[in-house]
Parts: C-alpha cells; structure tokens; sequence
C-alpha cells in the first residue's frame, strides 16, 4: 500500500554514499531535518571496501563499512533520517519536486542527487551468466570463496591493481589482464604489485569469454590485441575492474548530463535545475575519491541551505 508523505521535505538526499551522508551532516546541522533515501546499498561503493587508506584523519586506514557507518551516526546524531528505500519515478519540471520510492511519495524543496556510480561490465558471453559462479566485481565481497585458487583481474587503473592486491591474500596466483602494456594505475599501487610475488601481468589482451564446467567458471578465452591470437586460460575467478557508469538513469532527460552520462554541476553543486544539487561520483567521473564525494557533498549541503535561505517565503 501506498503511503503519501505530503509533508515537504526542505531537502531530499537520493543516495547514501561518502556524498549523501556528508550533505545530509550539514543540512542536519542547519536543522533541515533532510531525509536520505539509502538505494540498494546503503554506503554505496566505499561499504563495500575492504579497508580505505588515504581518508584522512584515519591514520592506519579505516575498513569501508565502519566509515560508512560513522558518517551514518554522525548525521543522525544532527536529526538526519534514514529511510531503506529506493526512488523509481522523479520529477523536476516544479518545485517542489515530487519523488516517488518503492513505498512512498514525496514532496521537496530541494534535492540533493548523490546516487554515484556502478561497476562497468565487460559484456562478453559467459559475464552475466556466471557472476556470482565465479565473475565478481567485488574482491571484498567475494575474495574468500577464492582460497588457494588462481584468478584473473581484468583492468590497468587503480581499482584493478587495488582489489587485485587485497586478492593476494586468498588466492594462488592473480594474473591482471590490461588490455594495453601500460598501467593506468599511480606509481605506489604499481610498485606493489610488481613486487608481489603472487601477482602476473598479461599485457595487450582482453577477455574474450567465460566459460564454464559444472555452472561454475572453469576457463577464460584470453585474446592478444596486437597479434589478434586467441588462447584458453584454466581459471576458477574474473574479477572485473574496468571503470565505472554514472547512476543517472532516472534523471534522464530532466537535468543536463554530460556525453558519458554523469550530471553536470557547477562548482557550488548546482545541476541545470534550480534547487536540485549534485554531489560524489554522480557528478564526477574524475576523482572518485571518499573525500572528493564527501567534499561535494558538504558543499551541496552548503548551497541547499543557502538555496533555502533565499527562496523561503
Ligand atoms: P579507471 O581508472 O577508469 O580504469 C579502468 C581500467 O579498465 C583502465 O585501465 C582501462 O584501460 C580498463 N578498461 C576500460 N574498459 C575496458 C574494457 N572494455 N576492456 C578491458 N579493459 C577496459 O577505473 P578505476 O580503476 O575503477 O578507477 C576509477 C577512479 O577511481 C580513478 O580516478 C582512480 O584513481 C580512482 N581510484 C582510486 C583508488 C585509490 O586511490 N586508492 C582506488 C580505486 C580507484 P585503459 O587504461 O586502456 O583505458
């Protein structure tokens, strides 16, 4: 049953990664009593990595849910409200702006759009058919299923090299497939995984397919770009790492997008929409960072309290 919250909400917050839960710190102060709408993973990304290092004030690194859950704390501690929900319908043609979820509807003068990204899929046969059989996107969540075994890390950035190095701890061997013979991944994390022994790079290739034995993954066709050649590969994990795509889909067509899709925001957060701000990796496909989102966030927050200041009757 449907349930119509015809309250307004000064500000709605859809997402609750490092950027939803840092503008709803800062309206919460402002006593804006903002409402989060969590989407299907409550933290986002980060809370679902294993250990974050270069957040400051977190000297030996902090693990992704417990910071998740520290910012959650400390915007409820403000007045800030938590719902479990998603948004499946949104409209931005009036203020203010009805948003519909899974089990509300609601009414809100402003809007704070921090819904981040999701993992790219390689799409090629065999990727949607066995993920979860041994296709992950996920080393956290899914490298202790790996115990002894040998897997591959599809990607050359930052997260390939990170999740593969975290998957060292489980696994035989990783052999990171790139599909060029330079790393886009920063000096330390090359410098790691050069060094570690359980770590292989095969370089100028791609994946070509999954396959697999008994509905698990047993083998992936590996396909050399320069010599165009193909070769099977014995393997029992894919982890795929190669970017990411902007959550925006509902947005479409009513605020203004870049040409990858990701909201575009002016540096004070401000969409094309007035009284709809943008913040974290929805907004930016740069960065990336937990404090670079969190910092968008505040701002957002920041611009939202303003926005209010000078549109209140
Ligand atoms: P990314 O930097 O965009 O790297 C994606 C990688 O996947 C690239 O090496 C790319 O190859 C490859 N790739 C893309 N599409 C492919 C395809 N269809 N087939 C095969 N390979 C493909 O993405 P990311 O590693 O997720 O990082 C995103 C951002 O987050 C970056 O700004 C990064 O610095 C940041 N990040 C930072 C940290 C950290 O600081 N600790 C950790 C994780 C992520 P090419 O190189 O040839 O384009």
């Amino acid at each position: 049953m449907t349930d119509t919250n015809e309250k307004i909400i000064k500000t709605l917050i859809i997402g609750s990664g490092p950027a939803g839960l840092a503008a709803a710190l800062y309206t919460a102060r402002a006593n804006l009593e903002p409402l989060i709408l969590s989407g299907m993973e409550l933290g986002g990304q980060v809370s679902v990595t294993h250990i974050v290092e270069n957040y400051p004030g977190f000297p030996e690194g902090i693990g992704g849910p417990e910071l998740v859950e520290n910012f959650q704390k400390q915007a409820e501690r403000f007045g800030a409200r938590l719902e479990f929900d998603s948004v499946t319908e949104i409209d931005f043609s009036s203020r203010p702006f009805r948003v519909k979820t899974w089990s509300n509807e609601y009414l809100a003068e402003t809007l704070i759009l921090s819904t981040g990204a999701t993992p790219r899929h390689l799409n090629i046969p065999g990727e949607t058919e066995l993920t979860g059989r041994g296709v992950s996107y996920c080393a956290t969540c899914d490298g202790h299923f790996f115990q002894g075994k040998d897997v591959i890390v599809v990607g050359g950035g930052d997260s390939a090299l990170e999740e593969g190095l975290f998957l060292t701890r489980y696994v035989n061997s990783v052999k990171i497939i790139h599909r060029r013979n330079e790393l886009r991944a920063g000096a330390i994390l090359q410098k790691r995984a050069f060094d570690n022994p359980k770590v292989e790079f095969v370089w100028d290739s791609t994946v070509a397919e999954v396959k697999e034995a008994n509905g698990i993954v047993s083998a992936v066709t590996l396909k050399n770009l320069k010599t165009g050649t193909e070769t099977e590969l014995k393997i029992d994990g894919v982890f795929i790492f190669i970017g990411h795509d902007p959550n925006t889909q509902l947005y479409q067509g009513q605020v203004d997008m870049d040409a990858e899709g990701y909201v575009i925001a002016d540096r004070f957060m401000q969409t094309s929409v007035p009284g709809v701000f943008a913040a974290g990796e929805v907004a930016d496909s740069h960065f990336r960072q937990v404090i670079t989102s969190a910092g968008m966030g505040a701002a957002a927050g920041m611009q939202a309290i303003h926005f209010l200041e000078e549109h209140s009757a």
